[in-house]
């Protein structure tokens, strides 16, 4: 272009991150797509009358809320945005940061601070949240004099390690001198109405304490900060979108000792948008056996009306839409011990017998222990005791610039297996599995912001995916052909069998033979008397591999978080040690530097 027709760009107020969300957000629409997000952009700033960027008065620190989130599955994210709605809502200046995003320098300065995080299996912080996590927690932190806090943690009831992350922070940041303006709040699996509550609560106290020195309400479009863009959602969590089944379609072979599928659904019609990286969301229905199982266990009428929570419903429908039933939770252990006065779980329930719980939790499904402690349960109270149905969430395994954008791949692993003599399924897997062309799957899409490619095509990319975790790559292997990136792209697979197992294999062929991949390692596991698994691939090109991160390729992650992932960040710290001459110490400051960097992003649960 000639340089005197160039437009000028006012400076942008933009940090470098929301630089590079715009940046992908923006790269490859039309010139009418671009028009219509500038003009939707003014419309925004008319209706909050915002004033120009330089007389927007930034409210100082001491003047806002900081809600910082640290989220691995999206939960805890939507719960700070709900919150920081709600805050903005009662006049609040409010900034809302992704705890990987978040300036740890400016901690000191808090005054009003709250965080939302979750805590994963382990009781460990989400990938996207160590390092906040261990700055605060660390030598490094501040005295936080005057900050006033409040956490609320997410988490699972049925780990030992209930909310430990949340529990960990509340107590740290009341170490370092902070104090509570809320006390800590702890959310199980269904955690909507603890959090509503919680969230109401934490505004009204902090509106009072803010009151006085709160900024007007159209100030806060300065300072809202929030990592999401701000497009309507036609179809989101609570609405989703029925999709069609395109394809249905198993990918092993018949000597596979499983059933994995390739599905296709369509988008068509529902204005969801996603990109390459992010989940989609799936509202499974509990199969009809289960539920007769179900009804004829308890001796239940299933057309009988059910009312629970202001809606009337037959217990069938509650016990095939609305209520988990092929996962075990703490609360109805206790509560079947006690419906059935069964001494042996009681005592299972106890902390001396945690090891014997978790290992009851883990071999059966809920059917499971109906059947070996029977009791009497009245319909209205297991509704109200089951666990309402939660959604699962799949790696999207297409691009849509290859694809289309109203297509969208997954890549799904049928739980069945055979236990306590009987069949079963998970829910998920086996409703998807069970997917025909009249079918109506509801999805919504996740976004993923931590799993991105990179914003410059030119790096290099390397991707470990063993068994269905290789379902983003599928889709980051078609972004970057159709987006001719120019950056090398290097695959570490792995599975079962090489005969019965190898995922996509023809299609990562061609990928080889065009180009689009450019190296492939392959781990199967039991085609030897030894196991051979991903992280050995990795310490055999051990040289190369940190060759390519030195010269700044991006590595991910993406599968099982419970061995895999981290025998693969175990391979990665002895491979910076072999190959970097870096000490232990060293080797894990430089994978923290990576991950904080977003070069070393994992999608595992
Ligand atoms: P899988 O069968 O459990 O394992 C795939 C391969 O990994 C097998 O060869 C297995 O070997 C091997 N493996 C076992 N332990 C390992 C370890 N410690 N390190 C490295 N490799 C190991 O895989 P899958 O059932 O397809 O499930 C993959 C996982 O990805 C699940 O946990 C799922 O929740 C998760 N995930 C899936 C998606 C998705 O969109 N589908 C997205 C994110 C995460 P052996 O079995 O022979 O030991």
């Amino acid at each position: 272009m000639n340089a005197a027709l160039k437009p000028t760009i006012p400076e942008s107020t933009l940090d470098p991150e929301q630089l590079a969300l715009l940046a992908r957000l923006t790269s490859g629409l039309s010139p009418a797509a671009l028009y219509w997000i500038a003009a939707y952009s003014a419309g925004q700033a008319a209706r909050l009358q915002a004033p120009l960027p330089a007389a927007a008065p930034a409210a100082a620190a001491g003047e806002r809320l900081s809600i910082v989130y640290g989220s691995q599955t999206g939960n805890a994210r939507r719960v700070a945005e709900q919150l920081a709605a709600r805050a903005e809502a009662a006049g609040l200046p409010v900034r809302l940061l992704r705890a990987g995003a978040y300036p740890v320098r400016e901690l000191a300065q808090e005054r009003h601070l709250v965080v939302v995080i979750s805590s994963q299996g382990d009781g460990d912080p989400p990938d996207d949240a160590i390092g906040f996590f261990e700055f605060i927690t660390g030598k490094r932190a501040p005295r936080l004099p005057q900050t006033k806090f409040a956490v609320l943690g997410l988490g699972d009831s049925s780990y030992p390690k209930y909310c430990a992350v949340s529990r960990v922070l509340d107590a740290r940041l009341a170490e370092l001198g902070a104090t509570r303006f809320a006390e800590l709040g702890e959310a199980d699996v269904d955690f909507e109405q603890v959090s509503t509550r919680w969230a109401e609560h934490a505004v009204e106290t902090a509106r009072e304490a803010l009151g006085a020195s709160a900024a007007p309400a159209h100030a806060v479009a300065a300072l809202h900060a929030v990592g999401a863009v701000p497009l309507a959602r036609s179809h989101t969590r609570e609405k989703p979108f029925p999709a069609a089944v395109l394809e249905n379609q198993r990918i092993v072979s018949r000597g596979s000792e499983r059933d994995v599928r390739h599905i296709e659904l369509s988008l068509e019609g529902s204005g969801l948008r996603y990109e390459v990286g992010d989940a989609l969301g799936v509202w499974p229905e509990n199969s009809p056996r289960l539920v007769e199982q179900w009804l004829t266990e308890l001796k239940l009428d299933g057309g009988a009306e059910i009312e629970h929570d202001g809606r009337r419903l037959p217990l069938s429908r509650w016990l095939g839409h609305e209520r988990e039933l092929t996962r075990l939770t703490r609360s109805l252990v206790v509560a079947q011990a006690e419906a059935g006065g069964h001494g042996e779980l009681t005592r299972l329930l106890q902390p001396a017998h945690k090891e014997d719980f978790a290992a009851l939790l883990a071999s059966h499904q809920p059917i499971d222990l109906l059947r070996r402690f029977p009791a009497r349960w009245e319909p209205a109270q297991l509704v109200a005791t089951l666990r309402p149905m939660t959604p699962r969430l799949y790696s999207i395994a297409s691009s849509p610039l290859l694809v289309g954008p109203d297509e969208v791949h997954l890549t799904v692993a049928v739980v069945e297996y055979t236990a306590h003599g009987s069949a079963h399924e998970g829910a998920a897997s086996a409703f998807l599995a069970a997917a025909g062309d009249e079918a109506r799957v509801p999805v919504f899409i996740e976004p993923n912001e931590r799993f991105r490619l990179p914003a410059d095509g030119s790096r290099d990319v390397i991707m470990i995916g063993p068994g269905t975790g290789v379902a983003p790559f599928r889709a980051f292997v078609q972004q970057r052909q159709a987006t001719a990136a120019s950056g090398r792209n290097w695959l570490f697979f792995g599975n079962r069998h090489f005969q019965h197992d190898f995922l996509y294999q023809l299609e990562w062929q061609q990928a080889l033979a065009s180009g689009a991949l450019s190296r492939l390692e392959l781990a199967f596991s039991r085609d030897a008397s030894h196991k051979t698994y991903v992280q050995h691939r990795l310490r055999e090109h051990g040289r190369e591999l940190y060759g390519w991160l030195r010269e700044g390729a991006h590595l991910y992650v993406c599968g099982d978080s419970a061995h895999m992932a981290r025998d693969v960040h175990e391979a990665l710290l002895d491979i910076a040690a072999r190959h970097g001459g870096l000490s232990a110490e060293d080797a894990a400051g430089w994978l923290a530097e990576l991950m904080q960097q977003g070069r070393y992003a994992r999608d595992v649960y």
